[in-house]
């Protein structure tokens, strides 16, 4: 049994055109633990969390999530959440919809996915959001539900990148101090990306520094 929610060991990230994005990078996560990836831009951050989503190949190294091996896993069977920056949810859909929507064809029946929409709009601040259209939430709001709608997942680990960046500054470090509180109550791991160091100390257990690449 892997003690860990997450390793890389050794995982370069090359492009297509042959960019080296991320340099031979070890990074191990434990279960329930936040540790964010502070950086500058253009350091790998987003690289190295498309790496392990699967939403961009490893060209060498290694990613397990778990005990599992991630090599040739497509990303929407690695067992992990993503929260981008923002444009995430999907406008045709209402609160709830979005939420259920990783909930759906899991066997669960109406009432339970009700139930467990519910509980997580609740978790996240958002109790009676329910039947509102998304063109209908500020920045901050369709924030919390995205994050809803990935932890409604309960994989047990949430990948975050610049989930605030699109927001005014008082709302970040308020939210900030949300997040933290949200990941922690759902039991998840997570690796939370940003390049404002504030925020990583909020947010996270943990603070990882990359530059060009690479963990410094
Ligand atoms: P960060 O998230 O820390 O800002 P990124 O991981 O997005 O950094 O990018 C790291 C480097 O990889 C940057 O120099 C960027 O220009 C480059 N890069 C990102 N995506 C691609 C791509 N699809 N093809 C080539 N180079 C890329
Ligand atoms: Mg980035």
């Amino acid at each position: 049994m892997s003690p860990y929610a997450l390793e890389l060991k050794n995982v370069t990230v090359t492009y297509q055109d042959g960019y080296v994005a991320l340099r031979g990078v070890d990074l191990h996560v434990s279960p329930g633990e936040i540790v964010a990836l502070l950086g500058p831009s253009g350091s790998g951050k987003s690289s190295l969390l498309r790496g392990v989503a699967g939403l961009e190949a490893v060209t060498a190294g290694q990613v397990f999530i778990g005990d599992q091996d991630m090599a040739g896993v497509p990303t929407h069977k690695r067992g992990c959440g993503m929260v981008f920056q923002d444009g995430q949810l999907f406008p045709h859909r209402t609160v709830s919809g979005n939420v259920a929507y990783g909930l759906e064809h899991t066997g669960r029946s109406r009432t339970q996915i009700r139930e467990e929409v519910a509980y997580w709009l609740d978790l996240v601040g958002l109790p009676d959001y329910g039947d509102r259209a998304i063109t209908t939430l500020s920045g901050g709001q369709a924030q919390r539900v995205a994050l809803a709608r990935s932890l409604a997942r309960r994989t047990g680990l949430l990948l975050l990148d610049e989930p605030l960046s699109a927001l005014d500054r008082e709302l970040r470090e308020q939210l900030a101090v949300e997040l933290r509180e949200i990941i922690t109550a759902a039991d998840s791991s997570a690796v939370y990306v940003t390049h404002d160091h504030d925020e990583a100390e909020t947010v996270a257990d943990r603070v990882v520094y990359m530059r060009d690449g690479r963990i410094t």
